[in-house]
C-alpha cells in the first residue's frame, strides 16, 4: 500500500506556522498586503480569487481585490499595477491569468514590481529560479516541494521525471528538483519512449494537463509520484493527471487529486506574501 501524500494536512501545517508568522509581523507593526486582480468573469478565476482572499483573512493578511471589466484596456490594466506598485501597504500584486484575449499578459507580468511578483512570473524572479537565487518560488512547485519535505521524500541523488514543461509548473518545477540534486528528465509533447523514460523515475511528477494520462506501465515500483495535474474525468469530476486507482498499487508515495497538490498552491501564495512584506520592511 502506498503512502498517500495528504496535501490538506500539509497545507494546514504551513497555514499554521504563516498565521503565527503573521501575528508577529503584526506586532511590529506591519500587516501583509495582497492584492488580487481579476479582469472578466471567468468562473473557474472567480473561484481562485476567492480562495486567495479566503485565505489572506484567515490568516490575518490584508486583501484587496480589483474587479476589473472584461474591456479594460492594456493602459488602465497597467497604470492600476503602478499604483499598486507604489504602495506601501500592498506587499504582493497578482494579476489571476489567463487574461481576456486582447490584453498584453506578457506587459502585465512585466509590469509587476520584481519584489511585490508573489506569483514569481516576472523574468528577474524567474532568472532567479535558474540560478537558485530567490525570494520567491512560483506556488505550486514550491508547493510540490514543501510536501516532499514534509514527508521526508529524499530528493539528492534521486531519478525525477517530470511531465511537462510549462513556464508556470513544469520547468520551475525540473529546477527546484535539480537545486535539491536530484537529477532530472524533462518530458513533454515530443519526447519519445514516454512511458520508458517514466518508468526509470523514483519520483514521477506529473504536470501533464490530460486525465489519468500516467497509467501503471510508466511507472517504477516503489515510486514516488505526484500528481500536478486538475483535470476532469468523463463524468465531469476533478481528477488528476494520474490514473490512481490503477497506480496507487505500485508505487511507494502518491499524492491524490483533489487534496493533494491543489491545497498547497494558495498556502506557498501566502508563504510569498508573507516573505514579500518582510523584505520590503527589512525584517
Ligand atoms: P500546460 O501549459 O498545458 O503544459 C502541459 C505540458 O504537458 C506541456 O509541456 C506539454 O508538452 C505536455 N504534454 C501535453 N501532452 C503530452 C503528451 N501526450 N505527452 C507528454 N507531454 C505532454 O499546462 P500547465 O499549466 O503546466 O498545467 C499542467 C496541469 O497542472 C494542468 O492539469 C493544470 O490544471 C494543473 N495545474 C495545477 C495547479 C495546482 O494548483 N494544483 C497549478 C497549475 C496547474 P509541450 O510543451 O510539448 O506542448
Amino acid at each position: 500500500m502506498a503512502i498517500i501524500i495528504d496535501g490538506k494536512a500539509v497545507s494546514a501545517a504551513t497555514r499554521e506556522a504563516i498565521k503565527n508568522e503573521v501575528a508577529e509581523l503584526k506586532e511590529k507593526g506591519v500587516t501583509p498586503g495582497l492584492a488580487v486582480i481579476i479582469v472578466g468573469d471567468d468562473p473557474a478565476s472567480r473561484v481562485y480569487v476567492n480562495n486567495k482572499k479566503k485565505a489572506c483573512a484567515e490568516l490575518g493578511m490584508l486583501s484587496e481585490e480589483y474587479a476589473l471589466p472584461a474591456e479594460t484596456t492594456n493602459e488602465e490594466l497597467l497604470g492600476l499595477i503602478n499604483e499598486l506598485n507604489g504602495r506601501k501597504d500592498i506587499n504582493g500584486i497578482l494579476c489571476q491569468l489567463p487574461l481576456p484575449r486582447h490584453l498584453d499578459e506578457k506587459a502585465v507580468i512585466n509590469a509587476i514590481a520584481p519584489e511585490k511578483d508573489v506569483d514569481a512570473f516576472h523574468p528577474v524572479n524567474v532568472g532567479g529560479i535558474m540560478t537558485g537565487d530567490y525570494s520567491f518560488l512560483p506556488c505550486t512547485p514550491a508547493g510540490v516541494m514543501q510536501m516532499l519535505k514534509h514527508y521526508d521524500i529524499q530528493t539528492a541523488g534521486k531519478h525525477c521525471v517530470v511531465i511537462g514543461r510549462s513556464n508556470i509548473v513544469g520547468k520551475p518545477m525540473a529546477m527546484l528538483m535539480l537545486h535539491a540534486n536530484a537529477t532530472v528528465t524533462i518530458c513533454h509533447s515530443r519526447t519519445v519512449n514516454l512511458a520508458e523514460e517514466c518508468k526509470r523515475a523514483d519520483i514521477l511528477i506529473a504536470a501533464v494537463g490530460k486525465p489519468k494520462f500516467v497509467t501503471p506501465d510508466m511507472v517504477k515500483e516503489g515510486a514516488v509520484v505526484i500528481d500536478v495535474g486538475m483535470d476532469r474525468d468523463e463524468n465531469g469530476k476533478l481528477c488528476g493527471d494520474v490514473d490512481f486507482d490503477a497506480v496507487e498499487p505500485i508505487c511507494g508515495a502518491i499524492s491524490p487529486v483533489p487534496g493533494g497538490v491543489g491545497p498547497m498552491t494558495i498556502s506557498m501564495l501566502m508563504r510569498n506574501t508573507l516573505t514579500a512584506a518582510k523584505l520590503q520592511n527589512n525584517l
